[in-house]
């Protein structure tokens, strides 16, 4: 392939990403945003791959690599549940940071590239040097994020004496180091401040998401979407690879924007998130430890439910991190297909941060076949709670906790959430007494127009689907 189509191609592909990316703000363009970024995806590998940088000698290489990546993809996208969806979502984010430090090292001891003069040179060791500085933090930064996803790590905050001046130490021997590398003689001289770099960023990565607290883990998440954009963009510079930069970049941006709107969506503010020891005061994520009890509970039965919703005009459903992890959604659309039929409205409240990532309940209800105008955002439904008859929240806890709007001394102060206390009768479905992802205790569960149905949520909304039909 000649380099002027190679680069005709790439033009192409990043339209198409721009297309992908476009689709994806919409559950009913997403699967074309999709198909757009799969067809981009692939021209890009094989423009790439058959471009004139690429000599056959490397084939072998590239084919054997592209055997091993797929197959480990295919094997984790068909392995992978539902509900680890963000813990393999941040652990390609660590593949993306791993990618470029190893792409960092590599074009530091490749000698092939002359560089005309020093001042070229000097620019490529800096993006060489700032490359693998971001794909550290972006390396280590997601594996504790898969850790804490994943509850292989505690959601609490680690807060270390004087972080910050240690992140400040930190910052001033990168900079130290980095002079050290660009006037290092040769490249057995500038190993040395390279490698400390990494090791110095490896152990930022680490502590940045360590000291964030449960309750913040939706920043992080977009944040490290962010930050592995910037990563392949920094690989691209070191590659002189164009697509890569316009790529990573999209991807660095379209993170950052998401990152602003979850941070908005939590009403806090990105720099004290990441200044981090928001959310736990001691709970672990999702399965976490339970709450103390602060009164009376009600419990109703399936039975009881089915009557409310039968008898209800109005019905919100609010689904949250245990309709992801019960499977429940296809009940869950049944149930409202039944209660339609029957003339009952109902709809979806969906929280921006509600499940393990943006968009965790949209793609369960599409998955379902929900009809979208029926899923609401938060803002848009908030405000029917008090016309509503009965709100059934299912499998949800941090995102309809009204501590945060009446406890300002609750870790999850300031957070908006669904007012579902506010409808006649609420219902919760949850297994247990024990605390969400924030490891706040919730006071709806005591309010008197609120009912508990413990259980399986799959399996209560299956005994409520059969009750109703009776
Ligand atoms: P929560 O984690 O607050 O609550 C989920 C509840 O579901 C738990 O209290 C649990 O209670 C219940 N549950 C678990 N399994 C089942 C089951 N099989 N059947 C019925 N219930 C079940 O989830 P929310 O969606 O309300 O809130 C999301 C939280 O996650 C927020 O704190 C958010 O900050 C955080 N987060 C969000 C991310 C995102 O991008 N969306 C990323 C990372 C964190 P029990 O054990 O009693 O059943």
């Amino acid at each position: 392939m000649t380099s002027s189509l190679a680069t005709v191609s790439y033009i192409g592909a990043t339209i198409l990403f721009i297309l992908s990316l476009g689709g994806l703000s919409n559950p009913e363009t997403a699967r074309r945003g999709n198909v757009f970024g799969i067809v981009g995806m692939a021209i890009a590998v094989l423009a790439t791959v058959l471009g004139p940088r690429v000599t056959p000698a490397g084939y072998a290489w590239i084919v054997g690599a592209l055997v091993v990546g797929a197959a480990v993809g295919l094997f984790a996208a068909k392995k992978v549940q539902m509900t680890q969806m963000p813990e393999l979502v941040a652990l390609m984010h660590s593949l993306v940071g791993l990618a470029a430090c190893l792409v960092g090292f590599a074009s530091y001891v490749d000698t092939s590239t002359v560089f005309p003069t020093e001042a070229e040179k000097a620019i490529h060791e800096m993006e060489i040097y700032i490359g693998i500085l971001i794909g550290a933090v972006t390396f280590s930064g997601s594996v504790i994020a898969f850790g804490k996803l994943s509850g292989k790590i505690g959601g609490k905050p680690l807060l270390l004496p004087a972080r910050h001046w240690l992140n400040l130490a930190g910052l001033l021997v990168v900079i130290w180091f980095g002079r050290e590398f660009l006037h290092a003689p040769n490249i057995q001289a500038g190993m040395t401040p390279l490698i400390v770099m990494t090791v110095v960023a490896l152990l930022f990565g680490i502590h940045m998401v360590m000291a964030i607290g449960g309750a913040d883990m939706p920043v992080v998440v977009s944040m490290l979407n962010s930050y592995s954009g910037w990563a392949a963009a920094a690989t691209g510079f070191m590659l002189s690879n164009d697509l890569l930069i316009v790529v990573g970049a999209l991807v660095g941006s379209s993170g950052a924007i998401l990152s602003y709107i979850m941070c908005r969506a939590m009403n806090r503010n990105f720099i004290s998130v990441i200044a981090g020891g928001f959310g736990t005061g001691g709970g672990a994520p999702a399965s976490g430890g339970a709450a103390q009890p602060a009164g009376e509970v009600a419990p109703i039965s399936a039975v009881e439910t089915a009557e409310l919703l039968r008898e209800a005009k109005n019905v919100v459903i609010v689904p949250g991190y245990g309709m992801a992890v019960a499977q429940a959604q296809h009940t869950v659309f049944e149930i409202t297909k039944l209660l339609r039929e029957r003339g009952v409205n109902v709809r979806f409240g969906i929280h921006p941060v509600a499940g393990r990532m943006p968009g965790h309940m949209n793609v369960l209800l599409a998955e379902a076949k929900v009809p979208y105008d029926i899923v609401l955002e938060m803002d848009e439904i908030n405000a029917d709670f008090p016309d509503t008859d009965v709100s059934m929240v299912i499998g949800a806890n941090d995102i309809v906790n009204p501590a945060a709007q009446d406890d300002p001394t609750s870790p999850i102060a300031g957070m908006p959430v669904l007012e579902v206390w506010k409808a006649k009768t609420s219902i919760v479905m949850k297994r247990s007494m024990a605390s969400g992802y924030a490891g706040v205790d919730n006071p709806l569960f005591y309010k008197d127009n609120n009912r508990m149905l413990f259980g399986d949520a799959k399996k209560m909304l299956d005994e409520v689907w059969a009750a109703l039909q009776g």
